[in-house]
């Protein structure tokens, strides 16, 4: 654990959240600003900075980390409409939290991937 990291001191239950699946190493919890009617983020329970660093150090638990997301996306409803599974990286993605996540994002049309330039 990463004492100054936001995630896993949510992991640690030091921090709230609203928690919807949880697995021996992945949490599933509400975005606290969320951008779509269902925004739920997805993290492994080790601190890993971003989705590179992940598959590189910890490739099982990406895994784990992707069936989580599919499992969390089924448990709120999103399998019959679909939705959007995006891992911001790095600065130009706009990354704000260096403990990877998973963000799952449905309940309604998301209109394009990204606005036209
Ligand atoms: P990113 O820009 O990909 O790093 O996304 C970070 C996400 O974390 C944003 O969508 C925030 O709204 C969300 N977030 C920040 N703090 C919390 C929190 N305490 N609980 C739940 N989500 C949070």
């Amino acid at each position: 654990m990463d004492t100054d990291c936001l995630f896993c001191r949510i992991v640690a239950g030091e921090i709230p959240a609203t928690v919807v699946h949880e697995t021996d190493t992945t949490l599933a919890f509400r975005d606290i600003d969320p951008k779509a009617p269902v925004h739920v983020l997805v993290i492994p329970k080790q601190h890993h900075r971003d989705v590179s660093a992940l598959a590189t150090d910890a490739p099982a638990v990406a895994a784990d980390l992707l069936a989580a997301a599919a499992a969390a996306a089924r448990a709120e409803g999103l399998d019959d409409d679909g939705f959007r599974l995006l891992f911001n990286t790095g600065r130009h993605a706009g990354q704000e939290v260096f403990h990877v996540h998973a963000h799952v994002l449905g309940g309604a049309p998301l209109g394009p991937m990204l606005t036209p330039r």
